[in-house]
């Protein structure tokens, strides 16, 4: 899949908010790529735009390619038949917590079913898919109060996989899971990219990125501002943001205490133009008023004035 500058827009209390700024990045087959940012920074949003799921408000433009598919240029109803949940789906934030409690887990995955035309044999599917994330059939016939946590994300795995899409969206796919169920989860996703699923995964943890991630991007106040490999990302970033928000991370061997980025990121309702990050930016220059430039890295780029 390819996203070249994509950008949305919608009107919140008359208010015109730029939550996705001109983004663009690439992940190939069987790739893994992660997004990372603060919560607000539009990294929802982003995913949301690539299943085409914003709210109706919403306005959309730049470019997604998958398969050779232009998918934004698709009617809905086009978007609908080939690519939502048969190509590419979204685990979304919190969903477990939206499972509907009058409803079993069975019967919750044969609305899922229903709602995309499956022909195929049911209960076949559903059986198979449960197996697959680590769970019995006996799961089937329980409500979701019934469950814990850890088995109602991975009953949302599941049902955002039932029908084989080759990409899935994971939005905070471990949030709010205790740190055992955390790690539990992330082994599951490992082996589903092991099976052939490219995934993008979305959080504010760059602990949990890091254990799957090829490829990640760095989000801040609705812009990618660095992308590239993990491993170069981690081991040298480039960005000042970057840089501070890796250097937020606590590591054991450490005993100094580690100062956080002060401030906060600028409102996406009217964002400064220039770069977003100049206020809360150590390296802070005249010239950074201006918009950034957008400049090649060893496997990416860097949206910053420090590097032209
Ligand atoms: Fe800092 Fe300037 Fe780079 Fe922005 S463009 S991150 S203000 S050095
Ligand atoms: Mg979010």
């Amino acid at each position: 899949m390819s996203v070249k500058d994509l950008v949305v827009q919608y009107i919140n209390n008359e208010k015109l908010v730029h939550a996705v700024d001109h983004v663009s990045f690439s992940c190939k087959e069987n790739e893994s790529v992660g997004i990372a940012g603060e919560s607000g920074c539009g990294k929802s949003t982003f995913g949301l735009a690539i299943l085409r799921s914003l709210q109706k408000n919403a306005m959309v433009s730049g470019q997604i390619i998958f398969n050779d598919m232009p998918i934004l240029d698709m009617t809905d109803s086009e978007f609908s038949e080939k690519i939502r949940w048969k190509q590419i789906s979204m685990i979304f934030q919190g969903a477990m917590n939206s499972l509907d409690p009058v409803f079993t887990i069975k019967k919750q995955f044969e609305e899922i079913l229903k709602k995309h035309n499956f022909n195929g044999d049911h209960q076949k599917a559903i059986s198979e898919i449960i197996s697959s994330v680590g769970l019995s059939d006996s799961i089937l016939a329980k409500y979701p109060h019934e469950i814990s946590g850890g088995m109602k994300q991975r009953v949302i795995i599941a049902m955002a996989l039932i029908l084989k899409p080759k990409m899935v969206i994971a939005d905070e796919p471990t949030t709010a899971l205790d740190v055992l169920v955390q790690a539990q989860i992330m082994v599951l996703l490992k082996k589903l990219k092991k099976d052939g699923l490219s995934i993008v995964i979305i959080s504010h943890d760059l602990g949990i990125l890091s254990e799957i991630v090829e490829k990640i991007g760095i989000m801040y106040a609705g812009q990618i501002v660095e992308f590239g490999n993990l491993a170069d990302v981690y081991n040298n970033p480039q960005h000042p943001y970057t840089i501070a928000l890796l250097d937020s991370i606590p590591k054991i061997d450490e005993s100094v205490q580690k100062t956080p980025l002060k401030g906060n990121p600028p409102s996406l309702i009217d964002p400064p133009s220039g770069c977003r990050f100049y206020d809360r930016c150590p390296h802070a220059m005249e010239k950074c008023k201006k918009d950034p430039p957008k400049i090649e890295t060893s496997s990416g780029f860097v949206m910053c004035w420090l590097y032209s």
